[in-house]
């Protein structure tokens, strides 16, 4: 059975002249899941299939495809078996997934005979897929980026486990009312998670509080930590399946449960809140996913969230180590633990105490183990976003790390003062310990020193990562940063997402390109072809309807699919500049109404995006989007040839309903801020065009698609520098632009906020006093851009021309080749393509 369900015949066909496949074994297949899927909608839902809901069939569904992904899970981790090498394990505290459905359908090759085996009991995959609810383990970016690494990592055979927090509640849901943000609880549990399997025999202690005592064991004190309060965490592991399903790796998200379920004293008492208060206040450390983006959450509980998943899966994995292996001191042979970010930090100190306290590691040794076996990735420059703990804070929670950490650190200082005599001002940006804020904790600094390689996520971040953050300790070690370009996974962000533009590709150039994306190259000899273009457009149009249908059911507004649309869709941020496209929007605005009846280009600008529920400027930001929107698409002098839409409630769904729609991708963020950005390789991927600044991987994009095919301009990140350095004043370029002027005016003076005049006054004169983001001073080349995008629109065989070689370049930007560079390079474990 397992054959048959882990590749289809008819996917491997094309590819692997494999068994040749017929209609009749892929219907015979479609009535096998038919049988399996009705199977369980009745003994595992419990429900007929006349009083099934759509949210049934989805689980009944999603359970038949689960088992052929465990049939092949077990053969992989049967003890039977030769173990891998080496493991990687990915620590990440989000976890951005999404739906799965039809990425296992999707890798299993079984989409379309599940569509047959549904169609034949009278239902609709499509609207089982949307049953699903989204997991939404993350913010954005980051978190996304960790589940297409989960993804790629199955399917080009890397052996890992992903560790993280099974959050009861992830990323709140966003609502608008009157145009405000408004933030709802999600509750992507509530009906039960048909794809992971709990583990309630699984769990470690996680220890907090206390104090440490040394104790004498031989000649050498030991330090034991005696900790004042103990949560358990419990393991939900998820397989993920990767292409063609040869290989199953493991999502293990850890959930906190409190050892005592309830105090019987303060019950017998009468207390009964009081009975349970203890588990509550324990459990909440999974509770609820912190939604700040680019800016740390700050609270205890993160940092107790932090340790307790960074602790789970170290336990974990020595605990794997140890039994396979025998010595723990062999580990960092078996096991390579990548930090997503800092967030997994105290993993350094926490190894070290496991190896020295507990395992009678000498400290030495042990320091070897620990620099051999872990590297982290850094994802922000902004300074407000780097993690640090008040010292104070830490000692209270883990005494024991905050000894450890301050034993790292002299001796960290120490050797740099044997290097570098004399340099103080070294060693206060190189300690572990900011003494300038109070006494804090540096994460940065504290995964740096403990990791052997440290990455940036697109050649200028990795750069600028050098000069900036880590430049002492880049002097120091030299050979230590390296660069790993993000990428994303073509199996979600094309083959699943737009399967329209799919089908033409495999029509063009076969479709090869489904295992290894550099065949998309076949493209470009065909980038001017008129027939290709003709089916692209047409498949594009599809999409765009499909999404003009969202846009009125969401927003009551009637979009032409035939206008360009225009997207930015990512988190609402300053540095992401989601402002200079709202000016822009203004201008043209203010130039429609001042000509009503000129030939202008029917337009679509399209937003979407979640702001931190904290971060006012960034809600006010929303308000304003809508507000403009209101006014735009009520105005009757624009002839509908100009509609502004903010869609609430951005989702790797939604995501993926609006990027196949795409014309225009904006990637605008101040230069130098933007890590990497991956949302701009799914949009070029897709066939969009990019308006973009030269940031993040925005560059690399350029260099692939050629200057001829994407719309750079603005300041680059050394300008960006040398104008802040001079001192930039915003009300000097608003003089120098007349447009600018005009656009500030009208949002000022209450155009668009006719209900409440001075709504943005305090914003306007705060931009014009300090333009942190530099969005004035980009204004006038952003416009001449977006000019240079009318022009090329309005000749559309060279737009197309463009875009097809924007998909044909876009292979390199696959996550399998991010990871790939990791296994080689800093992972040192060889991916099984066999
Ligand atoms: C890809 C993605 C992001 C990241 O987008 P950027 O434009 O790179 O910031 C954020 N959220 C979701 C839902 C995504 O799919």
């Amino acid at each position: 059975m397992t054959d048959a369900a882990v590749a289809s015949p008819e996917t491997v066909r094309p590819v692997r002249g494999a068994a040749p496949a017929d209609a009749p074994d892929s219907s015979a297949e479609a009535k096998k899941l038919s049988k399996e899927i009705l199977a369980e909608l009745t003994y595992s839902v419990g429900r007929t299939p006349a009083k099934a809901s759509n949210r049934d069939w989805f689980v009944a569904t999603a359970l038949a495809v689960r088992d052929r992904i465990v049939d092949r899970w077990t053969l992989e981790h049967d003890p039977e078996r030769p173990k891998p090498a080496k493991r990687v394990y990915y620590l990440s505290l989000e976890f951005l997934i999404g739906r799965l459905l039809f990425d296992a359908l999707h890798n299993l090759g079984l989409t379309e005979e599940t569509r047959e085996a549904l169609a034949g009991l009278g239902v609709d995959l499509d609207k089982v897929r949307t049953a699903e609810p989204d997991a939404a383990l993350g913010n954005g970016g980051l978190g996304r980026l960790a589940a297409c690494f989960m993804d790629s990592m199955a399917s080009i055979g890397v052996p890992a486990f992903g560790y993280g927090i099974r959050y009861d509640h992830g990323l709140f849901r966003q609502g608008m009312r009157d145009g405000w943000q408004q933030e709802y609880p999600e509750d992507w549990l509530s009906f039960g998670n048909p794809w992971e399997f709990p583990h309630p025999e699984i769990d470690y202690p996680i220890g907090f509080g206390g104090y440490v005592e040394q104790v004498m064991q031989g000649p050498e004190p030991r330090h034991v930590w005696r900790p004042a309060e103990t949560v358990e965490a419990v393991a939900f592991d998820t397989p993920v399946v990767g292409w063609r399903g040869k290989h199953v790796n493991t999502l293990r998200l850890w959930s906190a449960r409190a050892p005592d379920p309830i105090s019987l004293d303060a019950f017998n008492r009468g207390d009964y809140v009081g009975a349970l208060a203890d588990r509550v206040r324990i459990e909440s450390i999974s509770k609820v996913l912190y939604p700040s983006d680019e800016t740390p959450a700050g609270q205890e509980l993160r940092l107790r969230q932090e340790y307790f998943f960074t602790s789970a899966s170290l336990q974990d994995l020595i605990h794997r180590h140890t039994a396979e292996n025998g010595d723990v001191r062999s580990l960092a042979d078996h096991v390579a633990i990548q930090l997503n970010d800092t967030h997994p930090s105290i993993a350094v100190p926490e190894l070290m105490r496991i190896l020295v306290d507990i395992h009678g590691v000498p400290w030495a040794e042990a320091w070897k183990i620990t620099l051999a076996t872990f590297s982290y990735t850094n994802h922000t420059l902004l300074p407000e976003a780097l993690e640090s703990w008040p010292v104070p804070l830490m000692e209270r929670l883990l005494p024991r790390h905050m000894q450890i950490i301050y034993l790292i650190n002299a001796l960290e200082l120490e050797a740099a003062r044997e290097r570098r005599p004399g340099d103080d001002d070294l060693l206060s940006t190189i300690s572990l310990i900011d003494e300038q804020n109070g006494r804090r904790v540096r994460m940065g600094v504290l995964a740096f020193t403990g990791s052997h390689k440290v990455n940036g996520v697109s050649a200028l971040h990795t750069e600028l990562m050098k000069q900036t953050v880590f430049r002492d300790l880049h002097g120091l070690h030299p050979d230590r940063i390296v660069n790993k370009t993000n990428g994303i996974t073509f199996r979600r962000w094309l083959a699943q997402a737009n399967p329209g533009l799919t089908e033409v590709i495999k029509d063009a150039i076969g479709p090869e390109f489904l295992d290894d994306p550099k065949h998309l190259e076949k493209l470009v000899p065909l980038a001017g072809d008129a027939g290709l273009h003709e089916k692209i457009t047409a498949a594009r149009r599809r999409n765009k309807i499909a999404l003009a249908k969202i846009i009125q059911e969401r927003n009551e507004v009637y979009v032409d699919p035939d206008a360009l649309f225009d997207v930015q869709i990512k988190r609402i941020h300053e540095y992401k500049r989601q402002l200079l496209n709202l000016l822009e929007t203004v201008a043209i605005y203010n130039a429609m109404r001042a000509q009503p009846m000129r030939a202008w280009m029917p337009r679509v600008k399209i937003f979407a995006g979640k702001a931190a529920a904290s971060y006012h400027t960034a809600k006010l930001i929303i308000k304003l989007a809508n507000d403009i929107a209101r006014t735009v698409n009520s105005d009757p002098t624009l002839r509908g040839l100009l509609k502004v839409a903010f869609l609430p409630n951005y989702n790797v769904s939604l995501a993926e309903r609006i990027i196949p729609a795409a014309d225009l991708s904006e990637q605008i963020s101040t230069a130098g801020l933007e890590a990497s950005g991956t949302g701009n390789m799914k949009l070029a991927l897709n066939g969009a065009l990019t308006i973009g600044t030269l940031d993040g991987a925005n560059v690399e994009i350029k260099e692939h698609v050629g200057d001829d095919n994407i719309f750079i301009f603005g300041l680059t990140a050394q300008e960006v520098e040398a104008r802040k350095r001079r001192g930039y004043d915003a009300r000097a370029a608003v003089d120098a632009s007349s447009t600018l002027r005009q656009v500030l005016d009208s949002i000022r003076g209450g155009v668009f906020s006719p209900d409440d005049p001075n709504r943005y006054r305090d914003f306007v004169d705060g931009l014009l006093a300090h333009d942190t983001f530099l969005v004035t001073a980009d204004f006038d080349a952003y416009f001449a851009a977006q000019r240079q995008v009318y022009k090329k629109w309005r000749d559309r065989p060279t737009w197309m021309k463009s875009s097809v070689i924007n998909t044909a370049k876009g292979g390199w930007f696959s996550s399998d080749r991010t990871i790939g560079e990791y296994a080689r390079e800093i992972w040192d474990v060889v991916p099984d393509t066999a």
